[in-house]
C-alpha cells in the first residue's frame, strides 16, 4: 500500500499537465503556475510544445517523452525525481497518458513512491462524451481501434454486448472503415461524432451510424466517436448447447458441478443461476 498526501509531504513531483486540444485559452492558471515552477517538462514533441510554452512565456529544460523511448525517457525522469527535481508531462495536447505517452513513468513513479500529481483540464474524449447526447455514464474509453479490418472487427465483436456509452477516437482518413465496421459489428446504434472541440470548426453530429456515414466523405480535423451501448438483453444471443457442452467437458475433467457452472459463468457472462437451471433441466430430462 502506498498513500499520497499529494501536498503534505516534501517528495519531489511528477505533474500531470493536460494542454489545450484546440483552444489555448484553455490552458489553466494553475497548469501555468505549475508548468513555470517545475524543473523540467517531459513533452512529447520538443518543437510542438515548445510553440505552446513560449505562447505562455514558459521557458524551462525540455525533455522528449515519446511511445518510441517511454523506457529510456522514463528511466530519465526517476533520475530527476531520485535528485529531488520536479517534473511535468505534458503530451502534444489533451491528457498525458489518453492515447498518449505517459503510462510507464506514471507506473514507476507511482510504485516508487514519488508523488504524481494530476491537474484538471482537456480530453477529447470528455469534450466529446458530455455534449454527444448519449448517456455518459456508465461508460468506457477505448481509444483507437486496430487499423486491420480483421483485428478491428475482432474487438468491436468484444464490445458488442457492452451496456455502455464507448467512446473512440479516429483519424479523418480512416473514419469511413471505422464507422462501416461499427454499422456491421454493433448494428445500426446511435451515434455521436464530434470533430475540431474546442476550435472555430467544432461540430457535432449526432444520429444513427447509418446516418453519419454518407457525410464522413467530406469531414476532417480530429475526431471523437460516441456510440451508445448495447441496451438489448445481451445474453439472448448466447448457444445455451454450447454452455452445456462446456459445463460437461469441465465435469468430465473432474471439476464439480458447482465449480463447472460457476466457471461457464465466469467465460460467458451468463448468471450461475441461470447455468444451475439449464444444468437441473438437463438432469430431470
Ligand atoms: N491526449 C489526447 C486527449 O486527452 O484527448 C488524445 C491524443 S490522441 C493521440 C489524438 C486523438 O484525439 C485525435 O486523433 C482525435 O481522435 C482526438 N482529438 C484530439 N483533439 C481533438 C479535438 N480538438 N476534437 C476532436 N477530437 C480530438
Amino acid at each position: 500500500m502506498n498513500r499520497q498526501k499529494s501536498f503534505e509531504n516534501e517528495k519531489p513531483t511528477l505533474f500531470l499537465v493536460p494542454t489545450p486540444i484546440g483552444n489555448l485559452s484553455e490552458l489553466s492558471p494553475r497548469a501555468i503556475d505549475v508548468l513555470k515552477s517545475v524543473d523540467v517538462i517531459a513533452c512529447e514533441d520538443t518543437r510542438t510544445s515548445g510553440q505552446l510554452l513560449s505562447h505562455f512565456d514558459i521557458h524551462k529544460r525540455l525533455i522528449a517523452y515519446q511511445n518510441f523511448n517511454e523506457d529510456p525517457a522514463s528511466k530519465g525522469i526517476m533520475n530527476l525525481l531520485n535528485q529531488g527535481k520536479n517534473v511535468a508531462l505534458i503530451s502534444d495536447a489533451g491528457y498525458p497518458l489518453i492515447n498518449d505517452p505517459g503510462q510507464k513513468i506514471v507506473t514507476l513513479a507511482t510504485a516508487e513512491g514519488f508523488n504524481v500529481v494530476p491537474l484538471s483540464g482537456c480530453s477529447a474524449m470528455l469534450d466529446g462524451l458530455v455534449a454527444s447526447g448519449l448517456v455518459a455514464q456508465p461508460f468506457i474509453f477505448i481509444g483507437f481501434l486496430p487499423q486491420s479490418n480483421t483485428d478491428r472487427n475482432k474487438k468491436l465483436k468484444e464490445y458488442k454486448n457492452y451496456p455502455m456509452t464507448m467512446v473512440f477516437y479516429e483519424a479523418p482518413h480512416r473514419i469511413e472503415k471505422m464507422m462501416k465496421s461499427c454499422l456491421e459489428i454493433l448494428g445500426d446504434r446511435r451515434c455521436c461524432l464530434a470533430r475540431e472541440l474546442t476550435k472555430v470548426h467544432e461540430e457535432f453530429l449526432r444520429g444513427t451510424i447509418s446516418e453519419i456515414i454518407p457525410e464522413l466523405e467530406t469531414l476532417k480535423g480530429e475526431m471523437v466517436i460516441i456510440i451508445d451501448g448495447n441496451h438489448d438483453d445481451y445474453t439472448k444471443d448466447i448457444d445455451y448447447g454450447e454452455i452445456m457442452n462446456m459445463v460437461e467437458k469441465s465435469v468430465a475433467m473432474g471439476m464439480t458441478t458447482t465449480d463447472a457452472i460457476k466457471d461457464a459463468a465466469e467465460r460467458t457472462g451468463v448468471s450461475k443461476n441461470k447455468i444451475y437451471k439449464m444444468v437441473h433441466e438437463c438432469e430431470k430430462n
